[in-house]
C-alpha cells in the first residue's frame, strides 16, 4: 500500500496527524528532498529505508515502490504542501494503477497557505478578489493554450505564482501586458513556515530589482493583487458577520 502525503509547507509541526502517522508506520519513504525538510524524516523508524526522489526518475520511483510492494511493506510517498499542486503526483498513481497497487493521499498544508499565514493575509476580500488564481511562468513546462500569465492577470484578481521566482522579469511583463497597473502590490514569500522564511514586498514594477535586490530565485511564491495591501477602509466588510445580515445559525433579535 502507497500513501502519497502532504508535507506541509515546511515547518514540521505543519504536517498533518495522519500524515505523521503514516510516516512512523513506514517501511519505505520516498521523499522529495528538493523542498520537504528532512526534519521530518526524524520520525521514521529506525530501519525505514528512505529514497530521495530527486535524484530518481519517474521509472527509478515506481520500480521502487514495486518492489516493496511485493514485500508487502508500508510505502510514503511524501510531497511538499499539498500533492495536488504542482505535486507530479497523477502520472505516479496512472503507473500504480496500470500495476495494480493499491494507493491514497493524506492532503497537506500548501505552500500558498503558508505564505498567507505569513502576511497575515486574506486572499479573498469583498471588493477586492473574490478569486485565486494559482498559476505559474511558464518554463520548461509550456503553459497550456489561453491560460498564459498574461491571460490569467486581465483578470485582476489574486494571483499566486509558483515556481516563478526565477523568471520575475518575464512576470512583470506579463503581468503589466495583462492589464494590472504598475503599482499593484505584490509580496514575495520565501520558505514560507521555515526557520530562514522572508517576506519582501514591492509592486509589479519593482518586482525584479526587489528579487535580485534579496537574491531570491527559488522556493518562494510571488502574491500579487491588492489584498497584500489592503488596510482597514479599503474593503467591504463581510455580509457574513454583519450585525444586519441574518443566517441559518445567526437571527437578528429585534
Ligand atoms: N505542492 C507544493 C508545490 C510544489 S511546486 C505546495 O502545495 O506548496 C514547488 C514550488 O512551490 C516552489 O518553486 C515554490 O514556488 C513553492 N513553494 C514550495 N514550498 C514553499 C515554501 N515553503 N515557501 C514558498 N514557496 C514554496
Amino acid at each position: 500500500m502507497v500513501h502519497f502525503v502532504g508535507a506541509g509547507p515546511g515547518a514540521t509541526d505543519l504536517i498533518t496527524l495522519r500524515g505523521q502517522k503514516y510516516i512512523e508506520n513506514a517501511d519505505v519513504i520516498i521523499y522529495a528532498g528538493s523542498l520537504v525538510n528532512p526534519a521530518l524524516l526524524d520520525s521514521a523508524k529506525p530501519d525505514c529505508e528512505i529514497e530521495n526522489s530527486a535524484y530518481l526518475t519517474l521509472e527509478q520511483v515506481i520500480a521502487i515502490i514495486k518492489q516493496a510492494d511485493e514485500k508487502g511493506k508500508d510505502i510514503v510517498r511524501l510531497h511538499t504542501g499539498d500533492p495536488s499542486i504542482y505535486g507530479a503526483i497523477r502520472e505516479q498513481m496512472d503507473e500504480l494503477d496500470e500495476l495494480g497497487i493499491e494507493y491514497d493521499v493524506c492532503p497537506g498544508v500548501s505552500s500558498f497557505c503558508g505564505a498567507a499565514a505569513a502576511l497575515g493575509l486574506e486572499y479573498t476580500l469583498p471588493e477586492i478578489s473574490q478569486s485565486v488564481i494559482i498559476t505559474r511562468e511558464e518554463g520548461r513546462t509550456a503553459l497550456p493554450k489561453g491560460q498564459s500569465l498574461k491571460e490569467m492577470a486581465a483578470h485582476g484578481s489574486t494571483m499566486v505564482l509558483f515556481l516563478s521566482a526565477g523568471l520575475a522579469q518575464r512576470v512583470r511583463e506579463d503581468l503589466l501586458e495583462g492589464g494590472y497597473e504598475k503599482d499593484t502590490p505584490v509580496a514575495v514569500v520565501y520558505k514560507a513556515t521555515w526557520p530562514e522564511e522572508r517576506v519582501v514586498k514591492c509592486t509589479i514594477d519593482t518586482l525584479p530589482e526587489a528579487l535580485e535586490r534579496e537574491n531570491i530565485k527559488k522556493t518562494a511564491l510571488i502574491i500579487v493583487g491588492g489584498v497584500v495591501a489592503a488596510d482597514r477602509g479599503s474593503y467591504e466588510r463581510s455580509k457574513l458577520y454583519d450585525a444586519g445580515f441574518e443566517t441559518e445559525y445567526r437571527k437578528n433579535i429585534k
